[in-house]
């Protein structure tokens, strides 16, 4: 691993990671439809979401090998992803915050552990994600949830070119902010403080 990705890493699970966390955290349950951000706030997403796919183009062989991630029938969309896309033409189809919940990665870890002692579930392969099909995802890049183009285990990680990592962290950062301007549209003492999101 070299130097550069190690920063990558520990930047990304350190702050990009353990933020969202956070803001998942301070999100309320049920935001209400008013803390919808400006559809330029979703502008900025897709702009990322297409720069995050040239810039992570060394994770697709790996990926499309693995997909891992792609199993489990848990919605990746979000409340993030909701309030980014409800006032435009393309809305988030679905969300719900089950994909954040520290409870149900601890129920599904210990699910997946207690399947692999029974000898006929050893080879168990999770139900894959709805929108997965043969060729891979079936929706483009840009209608994709924000956390289908910002995660990356250690694998895929390494598999992003050394000369593509700033890139990619500064995309990251378009969408880490995406998340904080939720945050602070959805809490009322923050919108009176503040005014309106900036654009
Ligand atoms: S990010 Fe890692 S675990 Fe997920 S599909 Fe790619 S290689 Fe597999
Ligand atoms: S939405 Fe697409 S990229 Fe995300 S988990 Fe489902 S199939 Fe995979």
């Amino acid at each position: 691993m070299s130097f550069r990705h190690f920063e990558f890493l520990v930047r990304w699970v350190l702050f990009y990671n353990a933020e969202l966390v956070w803001l998942s955290w301070m999100l309320p349950r049920q935001p209400s439809p008013e803390a919808a951000l400006d559809p330029e706030a979703d502008r900025r997403r897709r702009v990322a979401h297409e720069h995050l796919a040239e810039t992570t183009k060394g994770c697709d062989t790996v990926c499309a090998e693995c997909g891992r991630c792609c199993l489990e029938p848990v919605s990746r969309f979000t409340q993030f992803d909701r309030l980014v896309r409800m006032r435009t033409q393309s809305p988030a189809p679905e969300y719900n915050q089950r994909i954040y919940s520290l409870i149900w990665m601890l129920y599904n870890a210990l699910r997946h552990c207690f399947q692999r002692l029974l000898p006929h579930h050893r080879n168990h392969r999770p139900l894959p994600c709805r929108y997965l099909s043969d060729q891979g995802c079936s929706l483009p890049r840009v209608e994709r949830p924000m956390i289908c183009v910002s995660w990356f285990c250690l694998t895929a990680a390494l598999a992003i070119e050394e000369g593509m990592l700033a890139e990619t962290e500064k995309h990251l950062r378009t969408i880490e902010k995406l998340h904080r301007d939720v945050v602070r549209s959805s809490i009322p003492f923050f919108r009176r403080r503040k005014g309106p999101v900036r654009k």
